[in-house]
């Protein structure tokens, strides 16, 4: 089929929920994808960050664990499950337990209802304070956590128990907690709404503030966490001494094929009981047995540090060309979890960026994002950086 062709089945047969792109894109290999057309692009997108290893990575153990057991259903216990949890703890480095999905809004509803459980065990509290400008899914829970009017728009009321606080701002915090409250829950660097960290002291004043009024502390790392910024944990890029109670991850985790997990801290990790949570499709041993072999690339090819010394090095020529070019104005993040703030909005700054062959993904109102995969080289972000040139800084265009 071709390009209009596609285009037309979505028209006619596709709810159109998504506002996308005119892009159709065929296969891909490593960094890079090909569309309908034969035209080549460089993917600094990464599906959202979901293509931990780049495109195609996957083929040779899906394909393996494809012919050994697919899925069995939680009713049973099966060995790449348990093995995925008891990587994922040790990766976290502090005693807990997983559960698993499919989706980071499902990830993120396992730990809202932990917070239920826990209020509720503890003194009728229910409340989940969450941030302005946040994203955590678009279930309706999901869309009643996320602290931006445009995911909510027409589909009120809201789920109960969610109240947005402003981001970074520690006494606003501690002034918003109230006799209701059960946990709060953060993306350690908001992804979705334009690549923007929290600050140390911030997170370790949130981590006093639970510690002192009894509440959860609980880190949404959907899309910055399993090695985006140079460490397992996103939060540990902005600081190491931070512990929270329970973080959710999805996106990269399955380097494509989906899963998501949930990690609960020690104390915590029992309190979601025999049949109070569950889901079909949660940790099948074809996605766990994925997920392990993602977290062995990270391991075996040394890929955190890829992450932290090609992610220094991207933005530092992406700092380098805003100097001299007046469409960026600033350039923010940390390893390959990075933002370019642009005079232009996102959406067609995307497009001109796909136009010369690179694919990088909106965020806010006027920020690129780029989260190419882990692996990826610095030949690939200087042939990045160029496009990225020659999208936005030329035509007179330099200061
Ligand atoms: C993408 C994302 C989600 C939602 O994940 P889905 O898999 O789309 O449900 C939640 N939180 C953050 C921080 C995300 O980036």
């Amino acid at each position: 089929m071709n390009r209009a062709e596609i285009i037309g089945l979505f028209d006619r047969y596709v709810v159109p929920s998504y506002a996308r792109y005119p892009l159709v894109f065929a296969h891909g290999k490593g960094a890079r994808v090909w569309d309908a057309d034969g035209k080549e692009y460089l993917d600094f997108g990464g599906g959202i960050a979901v293509n931990l290893l780049g495109h195609s990575a996957m083929a040779e153990i899906l394909a393996k664990q494809a012919s050994v057991l697919v899925h069995a259903s939680n009713l049973y216990y099966t060995e790449p499950q348990g093995r995925l949890a008891k990587r994922l703890v040790e990766l976290v480095g502090v005693e807990g337990k997983c559960f698993f999905c499919n989706s980071g809004a499902e990830a993120n509803e396992t730990l809202f209802k932990l917070a239920r459980k826990f209020g509720n065990e503890s003194g009728s509290r229910y409340e989940i304070l969450t941030f302005q400008n946040s994203f955590h899914g678009r279930t309706l829970a999901g869309i009643s956590a996320t602290g931006q009017e445009k995911v909510k728009h027409g589909f009120e009321p809201p789920v109960d128990g969610f109240r947005h606080v402003p981001f970074n701002d520690l006494d606003a915090v501690a002034k918003a907690v109230g006799p209701k409250t059960a946990a709060i829950l953060l993306e350690p660097i908001q992804g979705e709404s334009g690549i923007r960290p929290a600050t140390p002291e911030f997170l370790r004043g949130l981590r006093r503030l639970c510690d002192e009024r009894k509440l959860l502390l609980m880190f949404d790392e959907v899309q910055c966490g399993l090695g985006r910024t140079g460490d397992f944990c996103g939060f540990r890029s902005i600081a190491s001494d931070v512990q929270p109670d329970a973080i959710s991850w999805a996106k990269g985790l399955g380097g494509g094929f989906p899963i998501a997990a949930a990690w609960i801290r020690g104390p915590y990790a029992d309190v979601l009981g025999p049949g109070t949570h569950g889901t079909t499709f949660g940790g099948t041993p074809l996605a766990c047995s994925v997920a392990l072999a993602v977290l062995d690339a990270l391991d075996r090819d040394d890929l955190l540090r890829n992450a932290r010394e090609v992610g220094q090095y991207f933005i530092g020529k992406l700092q380098a060309l805003a100097a001299k070019c007046p469409a960026i104005r600033e350039v923010r993040g940390l390893g390959l979890m990075i933002g370019v703030e642009l005079t232009l909005e996102a959406r067609p700054a995307v497009l001109k960026l796909a136009e010369h062959g690179l694919i990088g993904i909106a965020a806010g109102t006027n920020v690129v994002r780029f989260l190419p995969p882990l692996n990826i080289t610095r030949a690939e972000v200087d042939e990045a950086v160029e496009k990225m040139e020659r999208a936005f800084c030329q035509d007179g265009n330099s200061k």
